[in-house]
This record gives structure tokens, sequence and C-alpha cells, in this order.
């Protein structure tokens, strides 16, 4: 549902893409994922039909970036941790060795990322540092002739039991300068391990990483990143990409519930015909249609080139907070099958509370606003 037309404003072959990519996402993904959730299994064979329809490299394109949002809004619809692959591939992989890679680094991976034929994983999160990475960083880097040597630990890394490299933030340990290293995973010295029973995004693999001595060529350093504030470049964009995701998880409550109490009876109605049950839809309604349009002006700035730090956090801990609230909403509505994944409410249920916590909390983009409004940092 798009009360405010939106996606009115996609150019006529814009708005053919998205369809196409909306029909594939509710017919051959929505509910074939719930089995791989269930089973905490990669979905490879879903992913085949993405990559079919370019969005391994959706970053390199010419679309606008409210196409680039809706799409990764429709994934969300159809599947969150379906929609975490393509985000973190496109948004945190690709897009960084795109912008902040060499001319060697683009040419050998560019291609394979953008057909599926490759996977990278962003590895920022330590295991003592999440919330305070910034200036928490503990992986070095050790430069030893034309090689590093890199030591430490990673955590919560996406894609990171499979991909074919990992781009790891570490601290030069002569300079204590912040760079990021393209590590391959087949390096001696490095090892990732899944992370087990998560309640969501359980089709999407984290990893535990370890890199002890793992030697690379000093060509894998990329060149664009000499400071944490490259990261935090990467984050803006990536906090807005949640917040589309967040309003796919909205598009999910409201067609789910909608499909539900239109079909099930109690006292002799449909659950549709009763005032308690309206007034929850119009709420979560309400809640979709005010992130859509706070996403859409969203990616109005970013065309301009004038998303700042600020507008994305607001954005990404508005549209998860709301996401929340209508994930509960819709959750209680399904009654004992809101409970079950079968029923799909309980696996957005659980996905939504990821939204609230990755490409920082809820808590620390809701602190970076409140230090825009006061001048006062709350947090460093
Ligand atoms: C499923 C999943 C996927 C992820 N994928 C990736 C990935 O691909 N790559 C990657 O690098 N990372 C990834 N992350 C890590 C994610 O970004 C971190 O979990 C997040 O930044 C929070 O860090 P933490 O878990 O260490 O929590 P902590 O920082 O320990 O925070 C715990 C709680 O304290 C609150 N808190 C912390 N400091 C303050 C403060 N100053 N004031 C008020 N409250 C505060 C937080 O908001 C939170 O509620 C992923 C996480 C999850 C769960």
């Amino acid at each position: 549902m798009d009360l405010l037309n939106v996606a009115g404003e996609l150019s006529g072959t814009e708005r053919q893409r998205l369809l196409g990519i909306r029909q594939v996402a509710q017919h051959q993904v929505r509910k074939q994922s719930v089995g791989y959730w269930d089973r905490e299994e990669f979905p490879t064979e879903l992913i085949g039909k993405l990559a079919e329809l370019g969005l391994g490299g959706l970053q390199l394109g010419d679309s606008s970036h409210l196409l680039r949002g809706l799409i990764h809004a429709e994934l969300a619809r159809a599947d969150i941790s379906i929609s975490s692959v393509v985000g973190i591939h496109n948004e945190l992989v690709l897009g960084m060795i795109r912008d902040l890679g060499s001319e060697e680094q683009r040419a050998q991976w560019l291609g394979k990322l953008a057909g599926f034929e490759a996977y990278g994983a962003f590895a920022l999160t330590e295991p003592e540092h999440g919330s305070d990475i910034a200036g928490g960083i503990r992986s070095t880097a050790q430069r030893d002739g034309d090689q590093y040597v890199l030591n430490g630990a990673k955590r919560w890394i996406g894609m990171g039991t499979f991909s074919d490299f990992a781009l790891v933030w570490a601290k030069d340990e002569e300079t204590s300068q912040v760079g990021a290293y393209l590590v391959e995973a087949d390096r001696p010295g490095y090892s990732a391990s899944k992370i087990e029973h998560k309640i969501g995004l359980r089709s999407m693999q984290n990893a535990d990483i370890r890199l002890e001595n793992v030697r690379i060529p000093v060509a894998n350093k990329l060149p664009g990143v000499t400071s944490f504030a490259a990261a935090n470049q990467l984050l803006m964009q990536s906090r807005a990409w949640v917040g589309w995701q967040a309003v796919g998880a909205m598009m999910a409550t409201l067609d789910i519930c909608s499909e539900y109490v239109a079909q099930r009876q109690q006292f002799g109605q449909p659950l549709a015909a009763f005032q308690l049950i309206q007034q929850p839809l119009a709420e979560i309604a309400g809640n979709l249609s005010a992130c859509l349009s706070m996403m859409g002006d969203i990616a109005r700035k970013q065309e301009r080139a004038e998303l700042h730090m600020v507008d994305a956090a607001m954005a990404k801990s508005t549209a998860t907070r709301l996401a929340r609230d209508s994930a509960a909403l819709g959750r209680a509505m399904l009654g004992g099958n809101g409970i079950v994944s079968d029923f799909e409410m309980a696996k957005v249920f659980c996905d939504v509370e990821i939204l609230h916590t990755y490409e920082g909390t809820y808590e620390i983009n809701s602190l970076i606003v409140g230090r825009a409004l006061t001048g006062v940092s709350a947090f460093v």
C-alpha cells in the first residue's frame, strides 16, 4: 500500500522494474523463505532468482535513490533476511569497493559481486566493541615488507561464514590510523564460525571471525579508507537503507494482517468487521505512510547529495521504532497463529528486532539526533 503515492514519482521504466521485482518477491520468495528461516539455512536458490533481476549489482546501475529504496522495501516486504543479504551486499560491500577500493580491487571483484557469483562481508563490529566501535577498534594490521599481518576478532559479520572475502576494519599498529583490508577467506589464520540460535534474520548467516597472523599483500588495503570517517559515510547510506527495510516490514505486516482478518471468523463474523481490529490496522497503515513519506524525502536528499548523518539516524531510528510498534500490533491480531512462523507474522515480528539493533542501535541513532538538537553529546 502506498497511500501517498510515493512510487508515483518514479519514471515509467523504473516503475515497471519495481513491479517486476515485486512479482518475483511476492510469488517466488515470500512463502518459500519461511522454511529457510525455520531451518536457519542460507536461501541460495532464492538469491539466484534475485541475481537474474540484477539485484547483485543494484549499486552499479543508474537507478534513482528512490527506486533503490523502494526495491529494498519490496524485498523486505517478502523476507527481511533476504533484503538484508541484498542490502549488505550492495550498500556495504560492493559500494565500499566501488567507492574506496583500488582499480585492481574493482576489476577483480565488482563483476563477480554484481552477479552474486561472489560474496563479501563487512567486518567492523568486535566482540568487545559494538556501539563504541568508532573509538574501540582493537583489531590490528602490522606492516611487514610488502605484506600486512592482521590480528583480532570480529563479531556478527553477515555472510561471514561463506563469503569469499571480508572487508576488515583494523588499526595500523604503527600509525594508529584506522584502515580497511580485503582479506580472502582462504588465507591461513582466518577462521569464521556461524552464530547459532538467532531469533531474527535466521536465514542470513552471521559469523564470529578470528584473525591470527593473517598475511595479505599490501595491495589488499583499500586506498580510500584513511580514517573512521570513511565508515561513517558508508553507515550514513546504510542507515537510510535500513529505514527502507523498516518500510518493507510495515508493508509485510499490513499484507499479512489484512489477509488474515478477512478470512478468520470469530463470533460469527470475519475479524475485519470488529472496530478493535480496524483501529490497529489503521495505525499500522498510518505508521507505514508516515515512514514511506519520510524515506521519500531521504531519497531526494541523497539524490542532491545533501544527506547528513543526523537525517539518516533520525530516519533509521523512527522507521524501526514504528516498524516494531506495528509488528507488535500485527502479531497480536493473529492471536495464537501470530506465534508460529507458518503464518509469517511471527517471522516479521522477530526480524524487526534486528532492524532496531543493527547499523547503530535505536538508542545510538536517537543520541545522534539528540546531539544535533542540544549541541551536547551524551555518548562520547
Ligand atoms: C543480526 C545482526 C547482523 C549484524 N551484521 C553486522 C555486519 O554485517 N557487520 C558488522 O560489522 N556488524 C554487524 N552487526 C553488529 C551490530 O551493528 C551491533 O550489534 C550493534 O552496533 C550494537 O552493538 P552491540 O551488539 O555490541 O551492543 P552494545 O554496544 O553492547 O549495546 C548494548 C545496549 O546498550 C545500548 N547502549 C550502548 N551504549 C549506549 C549509550 N552510550 N547510551 C545509551 N545506550 C547505549 C545499546 O543501544 C544497546 O541497547 C550485526 C548485528 C546483528 C544482531
